[in-house]
């Protein structure tokens, strides 16, 4: 029989059966063929194989990891090891603010990146625009910025419900994967999506140890979105995958001197310096990626971030 992963870590998941069973199950023999070194060798959105415990109707053992579409993971600075976060997803929402806290660009440059590694389409959400700092120039800038390079932001408030109906549209009967900032409004936006789910948080919270604040861990939840948010059409769902609270996003997978392949905006220019592939992009003539900075065809907010980004996995110090 196969499954998909709910949530869990170290040896205990929680798995949704083909026959609709909910199973929290081992590892048969305690390890799994997967690829390499991950912090976690499964996470949500996983497909398995299982086979049912015949004494226990809530129970298995997880024989096979099925092959994944995709895997979006960082590296687990505490854990001194890669993460994965999700599988088999369609979409990445990175979750932002213009306030409370405070707008955090290169959180979103990094998950950006992190995306465009994995092959996953990143859409931003910019939640509390309710908010009278919505309007910051600064903020409005950022946004068109990545709008400019192709990304798709959707302006929303789980409060005031301003752009849900868009957002509804846009991951109906999708797996999708939340990230952003603890306090963003993940959970206020899963809420908005599904009402019931104000209930369901609350026992969800025994039984994944779900805080009140952040997500200890990742979950797969599946929702039925509020027929007010789909014209109303009834039983329309969506699965999101809501990720521990992560403070600081860290690059996974990518190596330094590779990391202009993963800014959309820098990825053609790699290679058309002159000093080819062993252009810095730091302060060499010809270097093609900072002449289009100065051009204003590459932002500077943008070279910025990847200027961090890039010493950060050089050097491997990421401290706040
Ligand atoms: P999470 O940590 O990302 O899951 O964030 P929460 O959903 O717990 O929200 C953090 C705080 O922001 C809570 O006090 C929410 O009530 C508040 N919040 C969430 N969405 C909005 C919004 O659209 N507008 C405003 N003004 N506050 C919001």
């Amino acid at each position: 029989m196969r499954g998909i992963i709910i949530s869990g870590s170290n040896n205990s998941f929680d798995v949704n059966c083909d026959d609709d069973v909910l199973r929290r199950c081992s590892i048969k023999g305690k390890k799994l063929k997967t690829e390499g070194g991950f912090y976690n060798p499964l996470c949500p959105g996983d497909m398995v194989e299982i086979e049912a415990d015949e004494l226990s109707e809530t129970s298995g053992r997880i024989s096979a990891l099925l092959p994944r579409k995709n895997r979006f993971t960082r590296w687990n600075v505490k854990g001194r090891s890669p993460q994965l976060l999700a599988a088999n997803v369609d979409l990445l929402l990175c979750v932002t603010t213009p306030d409370e806290p405070p707008f955090r660009p290169r959180f979103i440059d990094r998950a950006l990146a992190q995306a465009e590694e994995a092959g996953i389409e990143a859409v931003i959400v910019c939640n509390k625009r309710d908010l009278p700092s919505a309007a910051d120039a600064d903020v409005e800038a950022r946004l068109s910025d990545w709008e400019e390079l192709g990304y798709r932001i959707l302006k929303v408030s789980a409060h005031s419900g301003e752009g849900l109906t868009e957002l509804a549209e846009l991951i109906e009967e999708k797996r999708c994967v939340l990230i952003g900032q603890s306090g963003v409004g993940k959970s206020s936006l899963i809420n908005a999506f599904d009402s019931s789910y104000a209930l369901k948080t609350g026992e969800l919270s025994e039984k994944y140890g779900r805080g009140t604040h952040t997500t200890v861990k990742g979950v797969l939840l599946k929702l039925c979105i509020k027929s007010s948010l789909t014209g109303g059409r009834q039983n329309v769902y969506t699965s999101l995958i809501d990720t521990p609270g992560v403070r600081r996003f860290v690059l996974h997978g990518i190596e330094p001197e590779n990391l202009a392949l993963y800014f959309r905006e820098m990825k053609s220019l790699v290679g058309s310096c002159t000093f080819g592939m062993s252009c810095t992009h730091k302060s060499e003539a010809g270097c093609k990626i900072l002449e289009a900075v100065h051009a204003g065809i590459v932002s500077e907010e943008r070279y910025e971030s990847w200027l961090r980004i890039q010493e950060e996995l050089a050097t491997g110090s990421w401290a706040d």
